[in-house]
């Protein structure tokens, strides 16, 4: 299902450049059903039951029929927005917003906006968002890249509140804190390339090691603090430089800039835009979010990472709301299995 990119997408023909050419799209349902046909399958229809390619019949301008073996599909099923009740116009419209907006938003700022009936729907569109944030079959990372890890998603309680109370919800806040490690492509002569932001269980090697392994190519040149878990790297194919910093006061910012300045952004972005506290088996999404964002923060066009998530959306398998509140604290591996 991971299909080739065509190369170069251009601005007014493959997506809107602008919120007025957006409207001009994007006017009702069966544009919009279009659009959705026309990036899922770019070369003209491909039946996902038999395979053939072949220009379907058209029961509706949704439903499409296979000429071959006359399976019958929606042009949504197999993708986020299958059996959605929200119109596609909304979902459009959440993609365009979420997109254009520098820090995203949260699920209340999306509610509002798009004039939807129930919070419940809002928030679950922002995760089904999420979820298709990751683009399957990504490449690792490479060249000089920095790993590490820090606790983020707590926050602490206003300094006004004392005595018992104060410490319940220092306590409820260091439940919500979640371990996560940190991968970012060093540039020369300075500057950061993308990131891999991952929950782990614990510091521990056999918790770090797969995250390495699954974040960044081998042959790549990592930096690491002087932690025992990363002792076993080379064996696993890439060259380690420990960075450690031998006056103790030092700050972590020297040693490892690019995972300092990026675990900052990361927590200055999930008190701002989302308030905090996000419990451990919700954050992988904020991870996400977050990724997706960071790695094409130097992208001048907004309209293009609409189409690059709409590209990303009808390649990924809807999840529920319950799938989604269900979610249990897995471990790194186990992420959206
Ligand atoms: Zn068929």
């Amino acid at each position: 299902m991971v299909g080739d990119f065509p190369n170069k997408p251009l601005g007014g023909r493959d997506y809107p450049r602008t919120w007025d050419e957006f409207h001009d799209w994007f006017h009702d349902e069966s544009a919009c059903s279009s659009y959705v046909e026309q990036v899922r399958w770019p070369e003209g229809y491909v039946c996902p039951s038999c395979d053939e390619m072949d220009e379907p019949f058209r029961a509706s301008r949704a439903r499409l029929v296979c000429r071959h073996c006359r399976h019958q599909g929606s042009v949504t099923a197999g993708t986020i927005f299958e059996k959605t009740r929200t119109p596609l116009r909304s979902w459009f419209a959440a993609i365009w917003y979420i997109t254009n907006q520098k820090h995203g938003v949260s699920a209340l700022g999306m509610q509002r906006m798009l004039g939807l009936g129930s919070y419940q729907t809002a928030w679950t569109m922002m995760h089904r968002l999420r979820q298709a944030m990751v683009r399957p079959g990504r490449e690792r990372l490479s060249g000089v890249v920095e790993v590490d890890e820090t606790y983020v998603g707590g926050r602490t309680p206003a300094k006004g509140r004392r005595g018992r109370r104060r410490k319940k919800l220092a306590y409820q806040h260091d439940e919500y804190k979640s371990l996560v490690a940190i991968a970012v492509e060093i540039k020369e002569p300075k500057g950061f390339g993308r990131v891999r932001i991952s929950r782990v269980e614990d510091s521990s090697e056999d918790s770090l090691l797969p995250f390495v392994c699954e974040s960044i190519e081998p042959g790549s040149l990592v930096h690491t603090d002087g932690s025992w878990a990363y002792r076993s790297l080379s064996d696993s194919g890439y060259d380690r430089e420990r960075k450690v910093v031998l006056g103790a006061d030092d700050p972590p910012h020297v040693s490892l800039p690019g995972v300092h300045r990026v675990a900052s952004l990361l927590k200055r972005w999930l008190l701002g835009t989302h308030q905090g506290s996000i419990k451990p088996h919700q954050i992988d999404a904020y991870l996400n979010e977050f990724t997706f964002r960071f790695n094409r923060r130097t992208s001048r066009s907004r309209g293009l990472l609409f189409y690059r998530l709409i590209q990303q959306a009808v390649m990924t398998e809807p999840l529920t709301y319950r799938q989604i509140a269900d979610r249990r604290t897995t471990t790194y591996s186990g992420r959206w299995s």
